[in-house]
């Protein structure tokens, strides 16, 4: 990749008789490969090793991770202030790639099962919110798209310097902006509308991604658990009270799969929130009548209703708007405000 202004030294070193990382235990197991807890004999410190499937497919993407990552901890963020992953060393083992990063803890869906999936508290939603964006804003700038945001792919990191701390993982899935090369790309409770629907992506997907983040640490749950793609894109619908700007639908790939093209009743007319729209959603009886086997039902029917609804009432604190403290309601109030400019239809805002 020519853009790249680091380049990954493919003749790696085979380290077959070197002994220098110790596996302790498995951390976590991924699409790409295995992570595992190690001890660093060079450096006296654990560190966390993700080996890689032994495929040529996965062989590549790893490449890929590699570099991005390498370009974001040396050119983007020298200093380690921006709470992205350092990676510290990687190489070639039996055939396998491996990645030796700093070592992390939980991660943030680890983090909500521990907390019973009630969420967290308000301050800690700000804090990894900010920390977050953060590491965003640096993406951003680096022309990288993450591509797999998600709660599993948030670690808390214990020595960042403030007493809560998280860091961004998994640039298993990142590419650059302006050559993607993918169209089946994050974890379907954060996918974006535009990869849902086939338009052409930006760094604007990660932070639809990140929305969905913020919403569910709050919550606790997933803001949009579709158990198919349509299921997501009605659960986006409903909770967001409108539907993406015709202007996309026009132009994106598979809106045929979802929508049915109605004729705008306001030809010529800006079409908002689904009012005067030229399309309009698929029942669920015409999905059912088009797929051969109907979508399995969710094992989430909560969060249902719209936005502010979900936020002010979440059901585990056992309050409603009428009796919030007033501290509290205008929080609400903001995170309902922040979450309206992140789980925006139109990647252009
Ligand atoms: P995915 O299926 O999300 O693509 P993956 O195969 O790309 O996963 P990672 O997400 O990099 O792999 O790692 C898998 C899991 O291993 C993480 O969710 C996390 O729980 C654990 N893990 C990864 N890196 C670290 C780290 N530096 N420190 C501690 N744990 C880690
Ligand atoms: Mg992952
Ligand atoms: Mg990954």
């Amino acid at each position: 990749n020519s853009d790249l202004i680091i380049y990954v030294n493919l003749e790696l070193v085979n380290r077959k008789s070197n002994r220098r990382y110790v596996v302790q235990e498995m951390l976590g197991q991924g699409t790409f490969g295995q992570v595992a807890k190690c001890w660093d004999a060079e450096t006296n410190n654990y560190v966390a090793v993700k080996v890689i499937k032994n495929q040529p497919a996965f062989y590549q993407q790893a490449i890929m991770e590699v570099s991005l990552l390498s370009l974001l901890n040396e050119k983007f963020d020298p200093d380690d202030q921006h709470h992205i992953v350092r990676m510290l060393d990687f190489f070639l083992y039996q055939n396998h790639l491996c990645i030796a990063f700093e070592m992390l803890g939980q991660n943030l869906y680890e983090l909500l099962k521990r907390n019973s999936l009630r969420g967290l508290q308000m301050k800690y939603v700000r804090t990894f919110s900010r920390q977050i964006l953060d590491a965003l804003i640096v993406m951003k700038d680096a022309g990288i798209i993450h591509c797999d945001l998600k709660p599993e792919n948030i670690l808390i990191a214990a020595n960042v310097k403030t007493a809560a701390g998280v860091k961004v993982i998994d640039f298993g899935s990142a590419c650059m902006e302006g050559k993607t090369i993918y169209s089946y790309i994050q974890s379907r409770y954060y996918r974006s509308p535009e990869v849902l629907l086939g338009y052409p992506y930006t760094t604007a997907i990660d932070m639809w991604s990140f929305g969905c983040i913020v919403a569910e640490l709050f919550i606790g749950l997933p803001l949009f658990p579709g158990a198919s793609e349509y299921d997501v894109l009605c659960r986006m619908i409903e909770i967001l009270g409108g539907q993406p700007p015709d202007d996309l639908l026009r132009e994106a790939k598979n809106t045929g799969r979802f929508f049915k093209h109605v004729g705008s009743i306001y030809p010529g007319s800006e079409a908002r929130n689904g009012i005067g729209s030229a399309y309009r959603i698929l029942s669920e009886d015409e999905i059912e009548a088009r797929e051969s086997k109907r979508p399995k039902v969710g094992r989430w029917y909560f969060p249902r209703g719209r936005l502010d609804r979900l936020i002010f009432t979440y059901p585990w604190k056992n309050l409603s708007e009428e009796n919030l403290p007033e501290t509290e309601k205008a929080d609400c109030l903001a995170l309902v405000d922040f979450l309206r400019g992140l789980v925006e239809f139109d990647p252009n805002k």
